[in-house]
């Protein structure tokens, strides 16, 4: 039987929204403008990750699948220090891949397949940051936006099939539509219907004042809407 865990964000508040943390089996999404912490997040959950949790959970491997090359090893050292962890065994549980354009990252989740199906339990998280970022400058013609959602479609039923079936968590962020007409439209995340529906889990953050971050956790299955701060440290999300 597979036991269903959930990861730590690094904030306990922000755990406490999610229901205990970053689910396995489904899909989170974060989503929010630049510097809203949606990197931080994921790099901080490369770390927790690797630690035991509740209800037996042992830790395990990450794969980090990078779309805008903001990826820091040093960042994720910090991080290590703030949990008393040897920062070169953090590192070296993290199978790192740049994704240079959405054929790319679709080919890419190919490998993490084969990956997952050759070391079976080994990993726990699987990150993408940004799932549309490659997305909106390869399909950038008004025209081309079926295309983009049929590709878009195709690797949202490729991540949640992965997750359930190696019993790991699919963490992807996403960006927020820069259309200005409308502030309502402009805090809306891209990637349309097909992204909103295969999202388990959506988190919209928004910045406040220095450190300070608003999560709103949006369409959860089974948890109520409901917003909750949380901070950006240079040992990642605290509180
Ligand atoms: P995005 O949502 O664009 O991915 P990031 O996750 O990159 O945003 O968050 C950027 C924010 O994280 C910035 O406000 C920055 O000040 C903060 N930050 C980055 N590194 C550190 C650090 N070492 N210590 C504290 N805050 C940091
Ligand atoms: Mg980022």
């Amino acid at each position: 039987r597979k036991q269903l865990f959930k990861l730590s964000t690094g904030s306990k508040a922000l755990d406490k929204l999610l229901g205990g943390g970053v689910e396995a089996m489904s899909i989170t999404e974060v989503f929010g403008e630049f510097r809203c912490g949606k990197t931080q997040l994921s790099h901080t959950l490369c770390v927790t990750a690797q630690m035991p949790g509740p209800n037996g959970y042992i830790g395990g491997k990450v794969i980090f699948i990078d779309t805008e090359h903001t990826f820091r090893p040093n960042r994720l050292k910090s991080i290590a220090e703030r949990y008393n962890l040897n920062e070169n065994a953090v590192l070296d549980n993290i199978l790192y891949a740049r994704a240079y354009n959405s054929e790319h990252q679709s080919e890419l989740l190919n490998i993490v397949g084969c990956k997952l199906h050759e070391e079976a339990g080994v990993f726990k998280l699987l990150i993408i940051d940004s799932i549309m970022a490659l997305f909106r400058v390869d399909y950038s013609g008004r025209g081309e936006i079926f295309d983009r959602q049929h590709k878009l479609g195709q690797m949202m039923s490729r991540l949640q099939k992965i997750s359930e079936e190696y019993n790991i968590a699919v963490f992807i962020t996403n960006q927020i539509a820069s259309d200005f007409k409308s502030p309502e439209l402009a805090t809306r995340p891209i990637g349309g219907n097909i992204l909103a529906h295969a999202s388990t889990t959506r988190i919209a953050l928004t910045k406040g004042e220095g450190a300070i971050r608003t999560a709103k956790l949006l369409d959860s299955p089974d948890l109520e809407e409901a917003e909750v701060h949380f901070l950006i440290t240079s040992g990642g999300i605290d509180d």
